[in-house]
C-alpha cells in the first residue's frame, strides 16, 4: 500500500529527551496506532559536537519508559535504514548529486568575512540579512575549476525567482504563506560536507517515505525552505501538522526554571508512565474535550490530527500530579508494590530480593499508602517508621503526647495487651486497643495518639492497627517501652 501512513520522531539527541519532545513522540506514535500505519524513530545526531551516544541512550530509555514502541529505528532496524542520521551520509550525498545535476544547488565559496563586510556596507539591511547570491552567478565551468582546484566551498539552495508564495498547508494551523521573495539561499551542505538540518531533514523524510511530519511549531519557519527542496529533488511534499508550544504557567515557555521538564525526572520524582503519557497526550489534544483519564488504548485507537489544538498548551505540575495520584489509586496494591520497589531501594529502605521473600508484606503496605500518596516517592516518609530498628520520635509530638499525664499508664497497658496477643494481625490488635481506653478510664483518641507516637514517631501516620501488624511484634513492644522515658509520671 503506497498512502499508508508513515510518521517518524526524530529527536537530536543533545540532552535528555523533555515533555515538549515526548508529546512530538506520542502524538506520531498515536498517529501511528490508530491509522494502522508505520512509526519510526529516527536518530538526528548531526551536530558532532552536542550529539552523544550517551543522550541517545538515555532518550530510548524515556521512550520504552513512556510505553512507547517503534515499527523501525534503533534496536528494531527496519528497511529504511540507518537510522541515525550520522550513518546516512551516502543519502545526502546522492540527493547533493541530484540537485546539482538539476540546477537547484550551487556552490558559494565565499567566506564568512567575505559575506560580514559585504553584509555590513549594503545599503538596504533588510536585505542585506540573507545571502547576496554572488556565487550563484558565477559560470559554471568556473565553479567546477575553482573546485577543482581545492577551494573550500558551501552548497546553497538556489532558490526558485519566479515561484511567488510557497503555501504550506498545516493540518493543525491551516495555510500559512511564506513569500520566496523573502527566502535566503540558505546552505544545504556545509564546507566540511555535513549536512545542515534542513537539508538532512528532508532528504531522510523523503527516503523514509514520510507522509505525515508531525513536530513542534518552533520548526514551522523551516518548512517552506524544506518544502523547496522536496520540490528540487522531486519528491511529494508530507503532510505537515505543527504541534502548538507547550508554555509554563507564566504564559513563558516551557522550561527548568517551571521545575522538572525531562521524561527522567518524572520518573524520578515518582509519576507513573502511564500517566505521564496520559497527561502529555491532553496537553494540546483532547479525545472529546472532557475526558481526562484514559488509556493508552484509547489513545491509540482514537488519536486525530483534527483534534490538536491552535493554540499554546500550559504544562500544569499540579495537574499532572492530580492525575498520577488517581492512577497510583487504580494500580491495585500488588502493582502499586511493585512500583514502589525501586523508590524503598534508593531510600536503602529495602533490597529488590525482600519483595520476593515476603510479597504480602509489601503489598499490604502497598494498600495502606495508595490513597495518601500522589507521587511514588512520596511513600518514603510514611513508611520509614516500618523498616528501621530505632525510630526518631519528633519533638513536638513527644512533648504534647507523649509528655501527657496518664501516658505512662497508656503505653504499659497497651504494652501489656499487646505482648499476650497470639495472633499479630490487624483485627486481633484493634480489638485489644479498643478496649484500653474503657479500663484506663480515657478518651480513645488518646489511646491511640499515644500508642502512634510511641511506633511511627510522629502524629500523622498509616493507619495505627494494620501498621502495627505490619511491624514486626517484638520492635512494636521494643518502641512503646522506650517511648516511656518521655512519659510524665503517674
Ligand atoms: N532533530 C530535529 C529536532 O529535534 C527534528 C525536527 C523535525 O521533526 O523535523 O528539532
Amino acid at each position: 500500500m503506497t498512502d499508508s501512513v508513515r510518521v517518524r520522531f526524530a529527536p537530536s539527541p543533545t540532552g535528555a529527551l523533555h515533555v515538549g519532545g515526548a508529546r512530538t513522540a506520542i502524538y506520531n506514535w498515536a498517529f501511528a496506532r490508530r491509522t494502522g500505519g508505520i512509526f519510526i524513530l529516527r536518530i538526528d545526531d548531526t551536530d558532532p559536537r552536542r550529539s552523544t551516544a550517551e543522550n541517545t541512550a538515555q532518550i530510548i530509555r524515556s521512550l520504552r519508559w513512556l510505553g512507547l514502541d517503534w515499527d523501525e529505528g534503533p534496536e528494531v532496524g527496519g528497511p529504511f535504514g540507518p537510522y541515525f542520521q550520522t550513518q546516512r551520509t551516502e543519502n545526502y550525498r546522492a540527493a547533493l548529486e541530484t540537485m546539482k545535476a538539476n540546477g537547484s544547488a550551487y556552490p558559494c565559496f565565499c567566506s564568512t568575512e567575505e559575506l560580514q563586510a559585504r553584509r555590513s556596507l549594503a545599503s538596504d539591511k533588510r536585505r542585506a540579512r540573507g545571502y547576496d547570491r554572488s556565487c550563484r552567478r558565477l559560470d559554471p565551468a568556473v565553479a567546477a575549476e575553482r573546485i577543482a582546484a581545492g577551494e573550500p566551498h558551501v552548497w546553497r539552495l538556489a532558490v526558485p525567482e519566479q515561484q511567488g508564495d510557497i503555501v504550506v498547508q498545516d493540518a493543525v494551523r491551516g495555510e500559512t504563506l511564506f513569500p520566496t521573495s523573502a527566502m535566503d539561499d540558505y546552505i544545504l551542505v556545509r564546507a566540511d560536507g555535513t549536512p545542515t538540518y534542513n537539508f538532512a531533514t528532508v532528504v531522510d523524510d523523503a527516503d523514509m517515505r514520510i507522509t505525515h511530519v508531525i513536530r513542534g511549531d518552533d520548526h514551522l519557519s523551516n518548512t517552506p525552505r524544506q518544502i523547496l527542496v522536496y520540490q528540487a529533488l522531486g519528491r511529494p511534499v508530507p503532510v505537515f501538522a505543527h504541534l502548538p508550544m507547550i508554555w509554563g504557567p507564566d504564559g513563558r515557555k516551557l522550561s527548568k526554571r517551571h521545575g522538572a521538564t525531562s521524561v527522567e525526572a518524572f520518573q524520578e520524582e515518582g509519576y507513573l508512565p502511564e500517566a505521564l503519557l496520559n497527561y502529555l497526550a491532553l496537553l494540546g489534544w483532547s479525545l472529546d474535550g472532557e475526558t481526562t483519564l484514559m488509556t493508552p488504548e484509547v489513545l491509540k485507537s482514537h488519536f486525530s490530527l483534527e483534534r490538536i489544538s491552535k493554540s499554546p498548551a500550559v504544562f500544569d505540575h499540579q495537574k499532572l500530579e492530580w492525575m498520577n495520584g488517581a492512577y497510583i489509586r487504580n494500580l491495585g496494591a500488588a502493582e502499586l508494590a511493585a512500583r514502589l520497589m525501586p523508590f524503598l531501594e534508593r531510600a536503602s529502605l529495602a533490597r529488590p530480593r525482600d519483595f520476593e521473600e515476603r510479597p504480602d508484606w509489601f503489598i499490604s503496605l502497598a494498600a495502606l499508602v495508595a490513597e495518601r500518596i500522589k507521587r511514588l516517592s512520596e511513600v518514603i516518609p510514611w513508611v520509614r517508621f516500618l523498616f528501621t530498628a530505632e525510630i526518631d520520635i519528633d519533638p513536638q509530638a513527644a512533648e504534647s503526647v507523649l509528655g501527657q499525664s496518664g501516658t505512662r499508664a497508656t503505653l504499659e497497658h497497651a504494652h501489656e495487651a499487646l505482648e499476650s496477643l497470639d495472633e499479630w494481625t490487624p483485627e486481633a490488635i484493634e480489638t485489644t486497643l479498643r478496649r484500653l481506653p474503657e479500663t484506663l478510664n480515657v478518651k480513645p483518641k488518646m489511646v491511640f495518639q499515644t500508642v502512634r507516637v510511641a511506633v511511627a514517631g510522629s502524629t500523622v501516620s498509616l493507619p495505627l492497627f494494620e501498621s502495627l501488624a505490619l511491624l514486626d511484634k517484638q520492635v512494636a513492644l521494643g518502641r512503646l517501652k522506650s517511648a516511656l522515658r518521655f512519659a510524665a509520671a503517674g
